[in-house]
Parts: structure tokens; C-alpha cells; sequence
């Protein structure tokens, strides 16, 4: 998918004219405000950290990829309750430990997993990760692998996981080949951030 984060509206439009259908946003907010000023009708992926008192906003995104905490499912399970319509979400797994990043350790999946069989608002689609910024191979491929690894977990504890969302612009040809379904491209794509 195309990361279109600090970018404006014409380079989704860019993205889908080049044949890239999915596109992806780390800010509610930005995107919000970025979705009513393109006409392409893509789907918009939330891959970034959400507030609890913002699960609203899902409502307007294909996928949720970055469901971090228990108190963050719980709330996750109540929006599709009240929208009658389950959540669809991505686990993010946190392989290396980072303290930077969010996410269930590898330990806590199959406990977490298990819990979130019995929600019903919530449908676990598969696994998120982000592997160490410029990691040697060894270690992101450890990363990828693990993610992989969550992913099964999750299938043997009874979710419909078909989805691995990993890889970014530095890493992704490593994250293709340990199983990645999804990538998220924003450098690669469209050059440097420069805010
Ligand atoms: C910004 C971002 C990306 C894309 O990063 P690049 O290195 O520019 O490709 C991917 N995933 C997440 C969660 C992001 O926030």
C-alpha cells in the first residue's frame, strides 16, 4: 500500500492512477481531512497508533492495523457493537521488544488472541509489525519471522488471519520474503518526509 502521510491529496490520486488501490494513514485526523478531498475510491488503512475515545473514526477506514493494547480491543469491541458491523483489525505484534514501539509481546499472543475470540465486535485479520529501523538482515528477518510466527497463533486460536502487514521502504523486500501480504510504502514511493 502507498503511505500518503504528510503528503496531499493528488499523490492518492497519484498512487491509484499508478494502480496502487489501498492507501495508508497514520493520523485519524490527516486522513480524515485528506479522504474529503480525493475522489478515487480507494481503501484507506489506519496503520498507525489510535486513542480510545477515536474508534469512531474507524468507521471511514478498511483496516485497522495497529491494535496495540487490551484496553484499545476492548473499545475496538464496543464500536462494532454499536455499529453492529464487527472492526476488522490487525494485531501489532512487537518482535524486537522496542521500547519505541507498541504492541503485544510474541508471549501475549495466544492469551490475547484467545480473549478476543470471544468479542464479537472485533475480527482479527492478522498481524502488524515494524521491524527495527535499519536492522541488520539477521535481525529483520527475525522480526518478519516472528510476526509470521503470531500470525499462526492467531489462526490456531480460531481468527480468520489472512493478512501479514509488514515491510517499509527499507526493509520490505525481506519482509516479502518471510510472508508478507501487505507492504506500507511511503519513501520509496514518494521520496523524502519533509515534515
Ligand atoms: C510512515 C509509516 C510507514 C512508511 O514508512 P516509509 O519508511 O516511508 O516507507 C509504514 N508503516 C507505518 C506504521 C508508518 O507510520
Amino acid at each position: 500500500m502507498a503511505v500518503t502521510k504528510t503528503h496531499g491529496p493528488e499523490a492518492v490520486e497519484a498512487a491509484w492512477r499508478a494502480g496502487i488501490h489501498d492507501v495508508g494513514e497514520n493520523r485519524v485526523q490527516e486522513a480524515l481531512t485528506k479522504m474529503e478531498l480525493v475522489a478515487a475510491p480507494v481503501r484507506w488503512h489506519l496503520i498507525g497508533h489510535l486513542q480510545r475515545n477515536k474508534v469512531r473514526a474507524l468507521d471511514h477506514f478498511a483496516l485497522f492495523h495497529a491494535l496495540d493494547s487490551a484496553r484499545l480491543a476492548d473499545a475496538l469491541d464496543a464500536q462494532g457493537g454499536r455499529q453492529e458491523r464487527s472492526v476488522d483489525a490487525l494485531l501489532q505484534v512487537n518482535v524486537s521488544g522496542e521500547s519505541t514501539k507498541g504492541g503485544f509481546a510474541p508471549g501475549e499472543v495466544r492469551a490475547e488472541g484467545e480473549r478476543l475470540a470471544g468479542l464479537s465486535g472485533v475480527r482479527l485479520c492478522g498481524v502488524m509489525t515494524m521491524a527495527p529501523y535499519g536492522a541488520s538482515e539477521e535481525v529483520l528477518r527475525r522480526a518478519f519471522s516472528g510476526a509470521r510466527a503470531a500470525a499462526e497463533v492467531l489462526r490456531e486460536v480460531g481468527h480468520p488471519v489472512r493478512i501479514l502487514s509488514m515491510g517499509m521502504s527499507g526493509d520490505f523486500e525481506l519482509a516479502v520474503e518471510e510472508g508478507a501480504t501487505h507492504v506500507r510504502l511511503g519513501t520509496y514511493l514518494f521520496g523524502d518526509r519533509t515534515t
